[in-house]
């Protein structure tokens, strides 16, 4: 299977999805998730069109930037921001899905470049009030949403949700019916958000359903991944 093959079966599941739930298809887009993959895998998906690709670990997100130059593509930081990162962050992003601490944004805000337009941002919402996950409480999303009104170089866009992991389709649904309720809510103070980040390789049907404007797919695009993270991850 090619991976362009695998792009034109995504694009044609977020298609049918969107029908299903009476939506426009170009309301949704796809990011291409390729934390672990190299830049030939990202070359080929960029020729066949892809813009959107996400990354989650700095180091090699910049070298793919550099290698993927001559195509023009937006790269959104999907992954937990150390603050001795935020700079690079800053200068060579369009977007970050995983704002979820004012410092981070704040840093993020003073580094961004003053040639570029502002950074594009989603607070990262912690909506199974997973002890163990990253995220802001959603009771306490409209104060956080607050306390970046005053950083000029962010642009709030929406929010960012991982469900807990479960097959249970009731829990999934639970889960992504809550954070379009938290979206919708935090839309009434700010009219102009527009993002809703939600839906995975495995759920991304149910996310469109429940009004995903971007949907994150990494392993059904690459296949699945073998690198090891370079942080452990505690199961
Ligand atoms: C890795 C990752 C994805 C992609 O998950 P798949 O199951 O491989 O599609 C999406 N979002 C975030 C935040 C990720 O870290």
């Amino acid at each position: 299977m090619t991976i362009t093959k695998n792009l034109s079966d995504i694009t044609n599941r977020i298609e049918k999805a969107a029908q299903q739930a009476q939506r426009d298809p170009h309301a949704i887009t796809l990011l291409a998730v390729s934390k672990t993959w190299p830049a030939e895998k990202l070359r080929a998906l960029a020729e066949a069109g892809q813009k959107h690709f996400g990354e989650n670990y700095l180091q090699e997100a910049l070298q793919k930037i550099s290698a993927l130059k001559s195509f023009d593509l937006i790269w959104h930081f999907i992954g937990p921001i150390q603050s001795n990162k935020t700079k690079d962050i800053a200068e060579q992003f369009s977007w970050v899905h995983s704002v979820d601490r004012l410092k981070i944004a704040q840093r993020l805000n003073a580094q961004r470049p003053s040639a570029l337009p502002p950074l594009n941002i989603c607070i990262q919402l912690n909506i199974d009030d997973e002890t163990t996950k990253s995220g802001i409480k959603p009771d306490a999303l409209l104060s956080f949403a607050q306390s970046l009104e005053p950083l000029d170089n962010l642009i709030l866009r929406g929010i960012m949700v991982i469900p807990s992991n479960t097959d249970d389709p009731e829990q999934q649904r639970r889960s992504f019916q809550h954070a379009l309720n938290h979206y919708q809510r935090l839309k009434d103070h700010y009219p102009n958000i527009d993002t809703l980040s939600m839906g995975m390789s495995k759920d991304m049907e149910l996310a469109i359903t429940h009004g995903s404007t971007i949907v994150r797919v990494g392993t059904a695009l690459f296949g699945k991944r073998t690198t090891p993270k370079p942080t452990a991850t505690v199961k």
